[in-house]
């Protein structure tokens, strides 16, 4: 029924939800887009790919193709780059092999140019192939992943990351999943961000938080500081299109790494499909979306905002 739904919104009405949240089309309007961030706001980037369903080799082959030219275009860059990569659009759906030597060569090619790259999670059929790949290839080359805090699953793969020296982005997760595997309320979730967040900072790994729940990143960075830890093991990260300025250029002045999640399109279609499969499995975007909208007209007119969100730096008891 809901998919039903989804499907009859009409096109210019998703694009309208889209816009906010996609640089454009063309991987010159990503990198654009990570320009100007960085430019004008100090913000970092991790630039992604949003493509339909992959489902045949060719497919994957011209997915690789378009991230081997983004790498070539980003070398010119001056930002600190990055990019995100979702498994299956290297063909983890349809060979593991094949996805594992996609990955391996796109991060030959983009850490010798200097781009870092994280490796992202789909949903949670996907979990233990994903991770798979991680393990594997972590100690080879210097990239991160993602954990999804809704999971049951995800103290144990926290605990399974054990020596590799991680960089994991801890999210709650977008993909709805079923309540015998996953917490169904969002407070659960964003506790569990912060439980996580302690548990990777306790076990040696570093943690990209990635919720643009204010409490949620008070609560990681109090466990970050109060640790007498800083910068170089935390960042922060938000999805281009929602807006968080303030607590972004907080978290800048204090020092900390501030990323959005820059994805660009091939074409319209394919970022509009891509939100449609997205509204069908979370229809709460479309709250989402129209709740952001409403506070970037009102938030100007009103004098909210002059205190900081963040508390000042705890002190840190040495013993
Ligand atoms: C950089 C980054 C990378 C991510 N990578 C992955 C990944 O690899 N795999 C994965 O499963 N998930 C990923 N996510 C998505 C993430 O899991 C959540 O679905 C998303 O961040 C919303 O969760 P929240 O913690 O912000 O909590 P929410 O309760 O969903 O949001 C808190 C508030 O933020 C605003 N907000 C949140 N999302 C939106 C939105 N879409 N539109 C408008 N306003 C919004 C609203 O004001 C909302 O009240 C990523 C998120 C970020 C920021």
């Amino acid at each position: 029924m809901r998919a039903f739904l989804v499907n009859l919104m009409p096109s210019f009405l998703v694009k309208f939800f889209a816009r906010a949240y996609v640089a454009g089309v063309g991987l010159d309007c990503g990198i654009k887009k990570a320009r100007d961030l960085w430019e004008r706001q100090s913000i970092a980037s991790t630039i992604d790919m949003l493509g339909e369903e992959v489902t045949n080799r060719e497919e994957v082959d011209n997915i690789v193709q378009i991230y081997f030219s983004l790498v070539k275009k980003m070398k010119e860059e001056s930002f600190p780059k990055h990019i995100s990569i979702k498994p299956t659009s290297l063909g983890l759906d349809i060979d593991k092999e094949l996805c594992q030597r996609n990955l391996e060569e796109i991060l030959k090619v983009a850490l010798g140019e200097g781009i870092t790259v994280t490796l992202d999670m789909e949903d949670s059929k996907y979990t233990d192939a994903t991770l798979e790949l991680y393990k594997k290839l972590k100690p080879n080359y210097e990239f991160g992943t993602v954990l999804q805090s809704r999971l049951f699953r995800t103290k144990d793969d926290v605990l399974g990351l054990s020596g590799l020296d991680a960089r994991v982005r801890m999210c709650i997760g977008v993909y709805n999943e079923d309540k015998s595997i996953a917490y169904t309320k969002k407070s659960e979730m964003k506790a569990k961000i912060v439980e996580y967040t302690k548990l990777l900072l306790d076990n040696h790994h570093k943690v990209d938080v990635a919720t643009h729940d204010h409490k949620c990143i008070i609560n990681a960075l109090e466990e970050v500081e109060k640790r007498g830890l800083g910068p170089e093991v935390a960042e922060f990260q938000f999805l281009l299109g929602v807006p968080r300025e303030r607590i972004q250029h907080e978290l800048i002045e204090r020092g900390y790494t501030v990323r959005l999640y820059v994805p660009f399109t091939i074409e319209w279609k394919c970022a509009i499909a891509y939100l449609r499969r997205r509204l069908i499995e979370n229809p709460s975007m479309i709250y989402l979306g129209g709740l952001d909208f409403l506070g970037r007209i009102i938030q100007p007119l009103t004098k909210r905002g002059r205190k900081p969100i963040l508390p000042p730096k705890p002190e840190v008891v040495s013993n």
